[in-house]
């Protein structure tokens, strides 16, 4: 299949008019890769069962893990859904459009594929300029997982993108960075203390502010799948990983880099190369010990979980693109979204963690 790249630059007028094709394609049940605030998704129309299909082939996606639907318009929402649970009003009100996706009691209209078969449907309002449109002129609610294959790192960049699915999808369009750089926080609204499935965009304080009290699935602080079955099943598997080996290593940290630093000299030795995933804090300690056959990429400051955020993706990939076969990373422990950053790390890592 030929994958046709469209560039926006939102600085033109009528920048809009460039998404029309793309939005005939998503009409006719074709595949458009587009930017989020999150990260890129990829989208099909979600009310034809043939062109979610097709999704999930693109990605190599496991077929019992289901897809968020994104909406333009607060009006769709009423189709979608078979009840409005009490909370829905206050948190659409708060965070749509934005990172939060709500996990709703479905109606008729979703086909079962989209729901892995639950008889929930998980719906988001995004905020990124070019998603709103797209959908808004495709005028059908569009489903859309990140726009990698299946067990990558998510794609915060066209780029990204085009690495992972050229040739299998109709249209990337390339509309910069993705600004947040991790998924939406998914949010179980049905019971009558919300709980959080996956952490992300939006955190665990905001919404406790406007709720109240909010649960928290345990599968997200263990890093692994709960015993029974997890209420978010696609957060069972190991995802966002790079090609490369990642070790997480837990502690303070000076005896971090201490072992990092160790162990980086084994591989280096074995003419394994390496790579460290550090944060502005803790770089300087890896400084002296760094070799030509080893790379290093910080994350940010602690100090702004934010920024952590938006690079973790990239920073993954960026190994992968030099060739590093094991990458040594600190667990940044830090707050807000820190906790869902942890989290990527932890399911990237497969369960690799060292305590030291
Ligand atoms: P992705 O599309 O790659 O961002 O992943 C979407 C994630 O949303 C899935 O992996 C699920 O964990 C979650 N999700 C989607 N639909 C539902 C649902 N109906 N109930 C619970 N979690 C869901
Ligand atoms: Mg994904």
């Amino acid at each position: 299949m030929h994958t046709e790249i469209i560039k926006i630059d939102m600085a033109v007028p009528d920048w809009d008019k460039q998404l029309d094709k793309a939005a005939e394609v998503l009409k006719s049940g074709g595949l458009v890769a587009f930017p989020t605030e999150t990260v890129y998704g990829l989208g099909a129309n979600a009310l034809d069962e043939k062109a979610v299909k097709s999704i999930y082939k693109a990605k190599g996606r496991p077929s019992d893990n289901p897809l968020i639907v994104h909406i333009s318009d607060i009006n769709a929402l009423e189709a979608l859904v078979g009840s409005i649970p009490a909370a829905a009003p206050r948190l659409m009100k708060a965070f749509w459009p934005g990172p939060l996706t709500l996990v709703f009691p479905k109606s008729d209209k979703i086909p079962s594929i989209i729901t892995a078969g639950l008889d929930t449907v998980a719906i988001r309002m995004p905020s990124h300029p070019i998603a709103l449109a797209l959908i808004r002129k495709a005028g059908i609610p569009i489903a859309a997982p990140s726009a990698n294959s299946s067990g990558r790192p998510s794609p915060t960049l066209a780029k990204h993108v085009i690495e992972d699915l050229a040739g299998k999808v109709d249209i990337i369009i390339d509309g910069g960075n993705s600004m947040v750089g991790l998924e939406s926080t998914v949010l179980d609204i049905i019971p009558a203390q919300p709980v959080i499935l996956r952490p992300g965009g939006v955190t665990q304080e905001q919404l406790r502010q406007l709720l109240g009290d909010v649960g928290m699935d345990p599968a997200i602080t263990n890093g692994q799948s709960s015993a029974s079955a997890p209420r978010s099943p696609g957060m069972k598997y190991r995802h966002y990983a790079p090609k490369a080996a990642l070790l997480l290593f837990q502690g303070g940290n000076d005896s971090v880099a201490a072992e990092i630093c160790r162990r980086a000299a084994l591989y280096i030795n074995e003419g394994t190369s390496v790579g460290i995933l550090a944060t502005d804090e803790t770089k300087a300690l890896y400084e002296p010990s760094m070799h030509l056959s080893s790379r290093m990429l910080s994350l940010g400051s602690r100090l702004k979980p934010e920024i952590l955020a938006s690079n973790l993706f990239r920073c993954l990939r960026e190994f992968d693109e030099k060739a590093v076969e094991v990458i040594l990373a600190e667990i940044p422990e830090s707050d807000g979204i820190g906790l869902a950053v942890v989290n990527r790390l932890m399911k990237a890592a497969g369960g690799n963690i060292i305590k030291v």
